[in-house]
Protein backbone atom coordinates (compact mmCIF):
# COMPACT_ATOMS: atom_id res chain seq x y z
CA UNK A 1 0.00 0.00 0.00
CA UNK A 2 1.39 3.53 -1.06
CA UNK A 3 1.30 5.77 2.11
CA UNK A 4 -0.49 9.19 1.16
CA UNK A 5 0.23 11.59 3.71
CA UNK A 6 -1.42 14.65 2.15
CA UNK A 7 -4.38 12.51 1.93
CA UNK A 8 -5.26 12.51 5.31
CA UNK A 9 -3.84 16.30 6.22
CA UNK A 10 -6.49 17.29 3.47
CA UNK A 11 -9.13 14.97 5.42
CA UNK A 12 -8.12 17.01 8.81
CA UNK A 13 -8.16 20.10 7.04
CA UNK A 14 -12.04 19.25 6.13
CA UNK A 15 -13.31 17.33 8.96
CA UNK A 16 -15.34 20.59 10.23
CA UNK A 17 -16.84 21.30 6.88
CA UNK A 18 -20.43 19.50 6.76
CA UNK A 19 -20.73 19.20 3.48
CA UNK A 20 -18.51 19.55 0.08
CA UNK A 21 -20.51 20.95 -2.82
CA UNK A 22 -18.71 20.48 -6.23
CA UNK A 23 -20.34 22.24 -9.38
CA UNK A 24 -19.01 21.02 -12.36
CA UNK A 25 -19.63 20.01 -15.99
CA UNK A 26 -18.00 18.22 -18.48
CA UNK A 27 -17.78 21.43 -20.60
CA UNK A 28 -16.19 25.15 -19.99
CA UNK A 29 -18.49 28.41 -20.37
CA UNK A 30 -21.58 26.46 -19.22
CA UNK A 31 -21.66 28.59 -16.51
CA UNK A 32 -20.35 26.85 -13.67
CA UNK A 33 -18.52 29.76 -11.82
CA UNK A 34 -21.31 31.64 -11.93
CA UNK A 35 -23.54 29.26 -10.52
CA UNK A 36 -20.92 28.27 -7.63
CA UNK A 37 -20.58 31.68 -6.92
CA UNK A 38 -23.97 32.51 -6.90
CA UNK A 39 -24.53 29.34 -4.78
CA UNK A 40 -22.20 30.64 -2.58
CA UNK A 41 -23.37 34.17 -2.13
CA UNK A 42 -27.29 32.68 -1.84
CA UNK A 43 -26.00 30.11 1.24
CA UNK A 44 -24.46 33.05 2.62
CA UNK A 45 -27.40 34.96 2.67
CA UNK A 46 -29.10 32.12 4.27
CA UNK A 47 -26.99 32.53 7.27
CA UNK A 48 -25.09 29.48 6.84
CA UNK A 49 -21.35 29.35 7.23
CA UNK A 50 -20.17 29.11 3.43
CA UNK A 51 -16.41 28.76 1.45
CA UNK A 52 -15.70 29.53 -1.55
CA UNK A 53 -12.75 27.50 -3.02
CA UNK A 54 -12.36 27.72 -7.21
CA UNK A 55 -10.05 25.34 -8.31
CA UNK A 56 -10.66 26.39 -11.94
CA UNK A 57 -6.91 26.31 -13.18
CA UNK A 58 -7.99 27.04 -16.57
CA UNK A 59 -9.83 30.16 -16.11
CA UNK A 60 -10.57 30.76 -12.01
CA UNK A 61 -13.03 33.54 -12.30
CA UNK A 62 -15.16 33.54 -8.82
CA UNK A 63 -12.36 36.65 -8.07
CA UNK A 64 -13.75 38.63 -10.42
CA UNK A 65 -17.77 37.84 -10.16
CA UNK A 66 -16.97 39.00 -6.39
CA UNK A 67 -15.28 41.86 -7.29
CA UNK A 68 -12.35 40.51 -4.92
CA UNK A 69 -8.93 42.75 -5.99
CA UNK A 70 -7.29 43.14 -2.37
CA UNK A 71 -8.14 40.59 -0.07
CA UNK A 72 -5.12 37.85 0.30
CA UNK A 73 -4.82 35.02 2.15
CA UNK A 74 -2.95 35.38 5.87
CA UNK A 75 -0.84 33.02 6.89
CA UNK A 76 -1.16 31.14 10.34
CA UNK A 77 -0.17 27.33 10.10
CA UNK A 78 -1.53 27.03 7.26
CA UNK A 79 -3.76 29.75 4.91
CA UNK A 80 -6.54 31.31 6.31
CA UNK A 81 -8.99 32.37 3.61
CA UNK A 82 -10.25 36.16 3.48
CA UNK A 83 -13.62 36.51 4.31
CA UNK A 84 -15.86 38.58 2.02
CA UNK A 85 -19.33 39.43 2.77
CA UNK A 86 -19.33 36.66 5.59
CA UNK A 87 -18.08 34.38 2.48
CA UNK A 88 -14.57 32.83 3.36
CA UNK A 89 -13.02 32.55 -0.27
CA UNK A 90 -9.99 30.81 -1.44
CA UNK A 91 -8.95 30.11 -5.31
CA UNK A 92 -6.41 28.59 -7.02
CA UNK A 93 -5.92 32.33 -8.58
CA UNK A 94 -3.62 32.96 -5.36
CA UNK A 95 -1.13 30.28 -6.85
CA UNK A 96 -0.81 30.79 -9.93
CA UNK A 97 -1.34 34.61 -10.16
CA UNK A 98 -3.30 34.76 -13.19
CA UNK A 99 -0.74 33.88 -15.56
CA UNK A 100 -1.97 31.87 -18.47
CA UNK A 101 -1.77 28.89 -16.94
CA UNK A 102 1.18 26.78 -18.53
CA UNK A 103 1.08 24.15 -16.30
CA UNK A 104 1.90 20.00 -16.94
CA UNK A 105 -0.48 17.31 -15.32
CA UNK A 106 1.87 16.65 -12.11
CA UNK A 107 1.77 20.22 -11.59
CA UNK A 108 -1.93 21.10 -11.43
CA UNK A 109 -1.90 18.32 -9.61
CA UNK A 110 0.03 19.48 -7.10
CA UNK A 111 -0.96 22.83 -6.90
CA UNK A 112 -4.32 21.66 -6.58
CA UNK A 113 -3.53 19.02 -3.47
CA UNK A 114 -0.69 21.93 -1.63
CA UNK A 115 -3.96 24.28 -1.86
CA UNK A 116 -6.26 22.18 -0.20
CA UNK A 117 -3.22 20.88 1.87
CA UNK A 118 -2.72 24.44 3.36
CA UNK A 119 -6.49 26.11 3.32
CA UNK A 120 -8.01 26.58 6.97
CA UNK A 121 -11.59 26.64 6.92
CA UNK A 122 -12.67 25.88 10.06
CA UNK A 123 -16.14 25.17 10.61
CA UNK A 124 -18.30 25.38 7.48
CA UNK A 125 -22.22 24.18 6.67
CA UNK A 126 -20.96 24.52 3.49
CA UNK A 127 -17.73 24.23 1.10
CA UNK A 128 -18.81 25.16 -2.40
CA UNK A 129 -16.08 23.94 -4.89
CA UNK A 130 -15.93 25.78 -8.50
CA UNK A 131 -14.30 22.61 -10.61
CA UNK A 132 -11.94 22.70 -13.26
CA UNK A 133 -14.03 21.75 -16.68
CA UNK A 134 -14.03 18.40 -18.28
CA UNK A 135 -13.22 15.01 -16.59
CA UNK A 136 -9.58 15.30 -17.00
CA UNK A 137 -7.03 14.31 -14.27
CA UNK A 138 -7.36 17.46 -11.97
CA UNK A 139 -11.12 16.24 -11.60
CA UNK A 140 -10.47 13.00 -10.85
CA UNK A 141 -8.04 14.25 -8.13
CA UNK A 142 -10.10 16.64 -6.65
CA UNK A 143 -12.44 13.62 -6.21
CA UNK A 144 -10.12 11.02 -4.72
CA UNK A 145 -8.44 13.82 -1.94
CA UNK A 146 -12.15 15.27 -1.38
CA UNK A 147 -14.49 12.15 -1.47
CA UNK A 148 -17.46 13.61 0.72
CA UNK A 149 -18.00 15.68 -2.42
CA UNK A 150 -21.55 15.94 -3.71
CA UNK A 151 -21.74 17.35 -7.63
CA UNK A 152 -23.91 19.70 -8.87
CA UNK A 153 -23.84 19.59 -12.45
CA UNK A 154 -24.02 21.98 -15.28
CA UNK A 155 -25.17 22.15 -18.57
CA UNK A 156 -26.24 24.37 -21.60
CA UNK A 157 -29.44 23.05 -23.74
CA UNK A 158 -26.96 21.78 -26.53
CA UNK A 159 -26.85 18.49 -27.64
CA UNK A 160 -23.20 19.46 -27.59
CA UNK A 161 -22.56 20.21 -24.22
CA UNK A 162 -24.96 17.29 -22.96
CA UNK A 163 -22.88 14.88 -24.66
CA UNK A 164 -19.84 15.84 -22.16
CA UNK A 165 -22.14 16.36 -19.12
CA UNK A 166 -23.22 12.78 -19.92
CA UNK A 167 -19.86 11.42 -19.60
CA UNK A 168 -19.46 13.34 -16.26
CA UNK A 169 -22.94 11.87 -14.94
CA UNK A 170 -21.59 8.32 -15.76
CA UNK A 171 -18.07 8.70 -13.83
CA UNK A 172 -20.29 9.88 -11.00
CA UNK A 173 -22.31 7.64 -10.95
CA UNK A 174 -19.86 4.76 -11.56
CA UNK A 175 -17.62 6.14 -8.71
CA UNK A 176 -20.88 6.03 -6.41
CA UNK A 177 -20.55 9.73 -5.64
CA UNK A 178 -23.37 11.69 -4.74
CA UNK A 179 -25.10 13.47 -7.51
CA UNK A 180 -27.60 16.22 -6.60
CA UNK A 181 -28.69 16.96 -9.59
CA UNK A 182 -28.30 19.10 -13.31
CA UNK A 183 -29.15 22.08 -13.86
CA UNK A 184 -29.79 23.54 -17.10
CA UNK A 185 -28.25 27.43 -18.26
CA UNK A 186 -28.62 29.78 -20.37
CA UNK A 187 -31.69 28.73 -21.43
CA UNK A 188 -33.59 30.63 -24.84
CA UNK A 189 -36.51 28.43 -24.90
CA UNK A 190 -39.81 27.71 -22.92
CA UNK A 191 -39.19 24.55 -23.31
CA UNK A 192 -36.23 22.35 -21.83
CA UNK A 193 -33.81 20.23 -23.87
CA UNK A 194 -31.84 18.72 -20.81
CA UNK A 195 -35.58 18.20 -18.98
CA UNK A 196 -36.14 15.78 -22.09
CA UNK A 197 -32.68 13.73 -21.77
CA UNK A 198 -33.02 12.78 -18.29
CA UNK A 199 -36.22 11.96 -18.27
CA UNK A 200 -37.12 8.57 -17.62
CA UNK A 201 -32.98 8.46 -15.76
CA UNK A 202 -32.27 8.40 -12.28
CA UNK A 203 -30.25 11.94 -12.42
CA UNK A 204 -32.62 14.46 -11.05
CA UNK A 205 -33.15 17.74 -12.81
CA UNK A 206 -33.18 20.52 -10.78
CA UNK A 207 -34.81 23.41 -13.42
CA UNK A 208 -33.29 25.54 -16.09
CA UNK A 209 -32.13 29.26 -16.02
CA UNK A 210 -32.92 31.02 -18.80
CA UNK A 211 -29.93 33.63 -20.31
CA UNK A 212 -30.16 37.24 -17.95
CA UNK A 213 -29.03 40.03 -20.23
CA UNK A 214 -28.61 42.16 -17.01
CA UNK A 215 -26.03 39.56 -15.24
CA UNK A 216 -22.77 41.16 -16.88
CA UNK A 217 -23.62 44.62 -15.32
CA UNK A 218 -23.59 42.56 -12.04
CA UNK A 219 -19.85 41.09 -12.32
CA UNK A 220 -18.06 42.58 -9.76
CA UNK A 221 -21.04 44.19 -7.40
CA UNK A 222 -21.78 41.65 -5.07
CA UNK A 223 -24.62 43.60 -4.40
CA UNK A 224 -26.29 44.04 -7.68
CA UNK A 225 -25.11 40.18 -8.55
CA UNK A 226 -27.23 39.12 -5.56
CA UNK A 227 -30.80 40.90 -7.10
CA UNK A 228 -30.18 39.94 -10.46
CA UNK A 229 -32.83 37.65 -12.29
CA UNK A 230 -29.94 34.75 -12.63
CA UNK A 231 -29.86 34.45 -8.68
CA UNK A 232 -33.23 34.59 -8.35
CA UNK A 233 -34.08 31.38 -10.88
CA UNK A 234 -30.49 29.77 -9.33
CA UNK A 235 -32.58 29.74 -6.02
CA UNK A 236 -35.49 27.88 -7.17
CA UNK A 237 -33.16 25.26 -8.71
CA UNK A 238 -31.55 24.69 -5.87
CA UNK A 239 -35.12 24.55 -3.58
CA UNK A 240 -35.74 21.16 -4.18
CA UNK A 241 -32.37 20.49 -2.32
CA UNK A 242 -33.32 21.70 1.11
CA UNK A 243 -29.98 22.93 1.60
P1 LIG B 1 -17.71 28.37 -16.77
O1 LIG B 1 -17.26 28.62 -15.38
O2 LIG B 1 -18.52 27.11 -16.90
O3 LIG B 1 -16.62 28.42 -17.77
P2 LIG B 1 -18.92 31.01 -16.56
O4 LIG B 1 -19.64 30.97 -15.26
O5 LIG B 1 -17.62 31.73 -16.59
O6 LIG B 1 -18.75 29.52 -17.16
O7 LIG B 1 -19.93 31.60 -17.65
C1 LIG B 1 -19.50 31.86 -18.96
C2 LIG B 1 -20.01 33.24 -19.39
O8 LIG B 1 -21.42 33.20 -19.53
C3 LIG B 1 -19.71 34.33 -18.39
O9 LIG B 1 -19.48 35.53 -19.06
C4 LIG B 1 -20.99 34.44 -17.58
O10 LIG B 1 -21.18 35.71 -17.01
C5 LIG B 1 -22.04 34.13 -18.66
N1 LIG B 1 -23.26 33.53 -18.13
C6 LIG B 1 -23.37 32.37 -17.45
N2 LIG B 1 -24.64 32.08 -17.16
C7 LIG B 1 -25.40 33.07 -17.67
C8 LIG B 1 -26.82 33.38 -17.73
N3 LIG B 1 -27.73 32.55 -17.18
N4 LIG B 1 -27.20 34.51 -18.37
C9 LIG B 1 -26.30 35.33 -18.94
N5 LIG B 1 -24.97 35.11 -18.94
C10 LIG B 1 -24.51 34.01 -18.31
MG1 LIG C 1 -15.32 28.99 -14.65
Amino acid sequence: MTIEPRASIIATRLQNVNRVIAVASGKGGVGKSLIATGLATILTQQGHKVGLLDLDLYGPSDHIILGIKKQFPTEDKGLIPPTINNLQFMSIVYFTEDKPAAFRGTDITNIIIELLAITQWGHLDYLIIDMPPGIGDETLDIIKYIPQSEFIIVTTPSKVAYAAVQKLIDIVTELKLPLLGVIENMNMHTTSFTKKQLKNTSTMFLGSIPFDMDVESAIGNTQKFQNTKFIKDLKTCINTLNL
